[in-house]
């Protein structure tokens, strides 16, 4: 379909058009302010590519922070969606539908585990691993009442309920919130001697994303996984892994827990399993674990509706193929031998990451990572930064090797100009 530079004439349209700016004073005007986006009005997708409402196209890497690994309006998940939209869309968990128990078996099989709780949004599905552990904790594992802890990492990104932002480290998620959930100890990520000396008899539960995204895309040491997972196995705990960013093909694998042979006593799955199209996540664990609920003990209008699971089960037929997982692992090799290059030239201070998705440390000389982004848009490529030095790299899987390497020469434009 696409060629890297068609519709694009890199560099040369630096100011935003009036109807840019109208859309975006309108956003500034009636919406809260708790976003900062780059000066840029989507109007169109496909692919790795989108369009403005100027007409400019531009390479999307940043995907929704992996919730559009499949790139935009992929054919079979639009598919999917317009076939199950001429049939019936929510029912409600009050009354079976006839997409439901595919869903929740086909993805347990993809997870190699037992039983699935379907919930909407990322956070949503935290919310529940939390629940789960907790009524797990007391029901099987005998913690007294009120006493359940759970293990978090600082640095630690889970999403943004008021519990979930009780046990953050970022001040900017949490100041102003409280008052705060209690039950969480934070731990420094990586560090397996401070979670071993953590856990005690009431801890239910560590949660940790096995490569932590928002926090700079920051891998933990090798063997930490297989640590974490030896403790928590001689302990009684649960492993939660929260692989809604780094899972479902991001790291060249299904999970990033597979790059250590580590399975989890509990995945926590979001972004992606949604095909960008609609919001889904889930908790996917054993019958042990999630045999703990009852009915109207935890619930959710549009959790598991018909929708969410035909795109749902189309995403998982995808994925079952491997096709996606393997162009995450070849292209991210590529993408990181570049990246190393540009490192290796002094362009970047650091660059961490797995398969098709990187955190770039922005040396101070060049300004913030939030700079960079923006000298990319005038070019056609679309970045995001996290934090204030760190540039994030997470392109669709679908992205072609061309596209890549032209996004890749706008970024080494950027960062070696002047
Ligand atoms: C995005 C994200 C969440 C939250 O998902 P939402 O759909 O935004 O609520 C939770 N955990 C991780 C690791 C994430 O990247």
């Amino acid at each position: 379909m696409t060629t890297s530079t068609s519709g694009n004439t890199p560099g040369t349209s630096p100011a935003p058009g009036a109807a840019t700016e109208r859309q975006i004073a309108e956003a500034d005007t009636y919406s809260a302010h708790n976003y900062h986006p780059l000066p840029v009005v989507i109007a169109e997708g496909e692919g790795a590519w989108v369009t403005d409402v100027e007409g400019k196209r531009y390479v999307d890497m940043l995907a929704g922070y992996s919730a559009l690994n499949f790139g935009h309006a992929h054919p079979r998940l639009i598919a999917a969606a317009k076939e199950q939209l001429g049939r019936v869309t929510l029912t409600s968990r009050a009354f079976h539908h006839d997409r439901f128990a595919r869903f929740c078996a086909e993805l347990a099989q993809l997870c190699g585990m037992e039983m699935v709780l379907p919930m909407n949004t990322g956070a949503e599905a935290v919310e529940t691993a939390v629940k789960t552990a907790r009524k797990w904790g007391y029901k099987v594992k005998g913690v007294p009442d009120g006493r359940a802890k759970i293990i978090v990492a600082d640095g630690n990104f889970h999403g943004r309920t008021t519990t979930i932002i009780s046990f953050s480290t970022d001040p900017e998620a949490r100041a102003d919130f409280g008052p705060y959930t209690p039950g969480f100890q934070v731990v420094p990520y990586g560090d397996l001697a401070a979670l071993e000396a953590a856990v005690d008899d009431d801890t239910v539960a560590v949660l940790l994303e096995p490569i932590q995204g928002e926090a700079g895309v920051l891998v933990p040491p090798p063997g930490y996984l297989a640590g974490v997972r030896r403790i928590t196995a001689e302990r009684g705990v649960l492993f939660i892994a929260d692989e809604i960013q780094s899972g479902l093909g991001r790291t060249g694998r299904t999970f990033a827990c597979e790059h250590e042979d580590v399975v989890p006593d509990m995945y926590v799955l979001g972004k992606a399993l949604g095909g960008g199209v609609v919001p889904v996540s889930a908790v996917v664990s054993s019958r042990e674990v999630l045999g703990v609920f009852r009915p109207g003990e935890h619930g959710s209008t549009f959790g598991g509706n018909p929708l969410a699971c035909a795109v749902g089960l189309e995403v998982l037929a995808m994925l079952r193929t491997g096709e996606y997982q393997r162009r995450a692992a070849e292209l991210g090799e590529h993408l990181h031998r570049e990246l190393g290059s540009l490192l290796a030239a002094g362009a970047l201070t650091q660059v961490r990451g797995r398969g098709l998705w990187a955190g770039l440390d922005i040396p101070a000389e060049r300004g913030t990572a939030r700079t960079v982004a923006e000298a990319l848009l005038p070019r056609g490529v679309l970045a995001k930064d996290t934090h204030v030095s760190t540039l994030r790299l997470a392109p669709p899987l679908v992205i072609s090797k061309d596209d890549l390497d032209w996004s890749l020469d706008r970024l080494r434009e950027v960062l070696t100009a002047g």
